[in-house]
């Protein structure tokens, strides 16, 4: 392997994106920066840069498979925003670009593992996405595309994994100890009331060891789901034994909090099954999960649940570790890369009826949207007008047709898939 220290990928990364090397200049595929670069240097990609090939010219995905798996029966545990009237091109709503899905563990102050953090650099971090725009959903609201976020802010994932104590402990006061990383989020909220609370929450047996914690997740907006009793390898295990697991995680969390809807999963070590019909739904002695979305481990922002491309049962995620040990592709990575505007957020309109997008989109909008598409012409975002759509010439002779950064590095179209890799 080609190790690259990070300020010279980085140096590389912003050539790569200057000359567009076959790359989509947000990254928004499964494409890693690392690899790319890797490639480049060792096929000399830099110099002959095909320029003009921005729009991903490897998409080979085809649309996830899973129209039977109907991702739309979740329920929404956001009460939905009186619709607005801004103009989308007014605070430059993307909505089919990329979504962070951010990936913790445990949250402790001797934090010393790969994936752990301080509360210190959890804080940090929260206030860093804070300032980015960012507001948590739940990944049940992305897979169902119920994502309800103030017009021009970005929707971001929190999601933890393993049940360990130091994410919630309820304290004699009934409420989430201070020093957990539920307590630090629920602090954060009262402090900054526009960052809403939330997370999602994948569970072994025993939970968090402490009976209190499912039931106060549910009941404070927060989502629990599956990553099996007892943490096993899906690709190692046999149909029953996964059905089993999958089963009886989904009826703990039930019979601890019965208005609990229990339907995603964190596959753990990020492995599949072989048969992957097993992380939809299945069975076991009478019971039976259902399970509209899969999370992956690594590393990159993962696409919007409106682009044409996006897989629910291969949702990627970023993993936040120690800041005294960065890794590759890390949230500070990601968020560092976010701020030299290296990649596109999905950008709210403000209305979750519509779903809005700038002509200048490479990524499609999925056919089961269509309905709620708002195509907008970005270049109306200067005058007082409204987006009338459809238009594909621009007025601006310096713009072109296509998603190329013409201008600005921020305003590059999102989400481009690119070919699949899994980690
Ligand atoms: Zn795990």
């Amino acid at each position: 392997m080609i190790t690259i220290n990070d300020q010279l990928l980085d140096r590389k990364i912003t050539a790569i994106t200057e000359i567009r090397v076959a790359v989509p200049t947000d990254f928004g595929g499964e494409m890693r920066p690392r690899d790319i670069v890797a490639v480049a240097l060792v096929t000399g990609l830099l110099l002959s840069g095909c320029a003009g090939d921005d729009d991903d010219p490897t998409a080979t995905d085809s649309p996830a498979p899973s129209a039977e798996g109907s991702a739309s029966s979740t329920p929404s545990a956001t009460a939905s925003a009186p619709a607005t009237d801004v103009d989308p091109a007014s605070v430059k709503a993307n909505e089919l670009a990329l979504v962070p899905v951010m990936m913790y563990h445990v949250v402790k102050p001797e934090a010393k593992g790969e994936y752990d953090q301080t509360p210190t650099e959890f804080k940090a971090e929260l206030e860093r996405m804070h300032e980015a725009d960012f507001v948590p959903i739940t990944v049940q609201e992305l897979v169902a595309g119920d994502i309800d976020v103030p017009a021009g802010k970005h929707p971001v994932v929190l999601t933890f994994d393993d049940s360990s104590p130091q994410q919630i402990q309820i304290g004699a006061d009934g409420k989430p100890t201070a020093d957990s990383a539920v307590g630090i989020l629920e602090a954060f909220e009262t402090a900054n009331p526009d960052f809403r609370a939330t997370a999602s929450f994948y569970v072994n047996g025993s939970p968090f060891n402490d009976p209190k914690a499912v039931p106060w997740l549910v009941e404070n907006g927060y989502e629990v789901g599956l990553h099996t009793v007892n943490h096993i390898n899906l690709k190692q295990s046999s149909d029953a034994t996964i059905q089993k697991e999958l089963t009886l995680n989904s009826e703990d969390i039930k019979a601890a909090a019965p208005d609990a809807v229990v339907n995603t999963i964190s596959l753990p070590f990020g492995i599949s099954p072989t048969n992957k019909s097993l992380i939809r739904g299945g069975s076991y002695e009478g019971k039976s999960y259902e399970i509209d979305g899969a999370l992956l481990v690594g590393s990159n922002p993962a696409k919007s649940p409106f682009n044409v491309d996006f897989d629910p049962y291969a949702i990627a995620r970023i993993r936040s570790g120690p800041k005294s040990k960065p890794v590759d592709t890390d949230s500070t990575y990601w968020l560092n890369l976010l701020e030299q505007g290296k990649w596109t957020p999905y950008t709210s309109d403000g209305d979750p009826e519509k779903i809005s997008y700038p002509s200048t989109s490479s990524v499609k909008l999925g056919e089961k949207w269509a309905d709620k598409g708002n195509e907008y012409d970005p270049d109306g975002a200067t005058g007082s007008s409204g987006s009338s759509s459809g238009s594909t010439s621009s007025p601006n002779p310096s713009s072109t047709t296509s998603s190329t950064p013409a201008s600005t590095p921020k305003s590059t179209s999102s989400g481009a898939p690119s070919s699949t890799s899994t980690p």
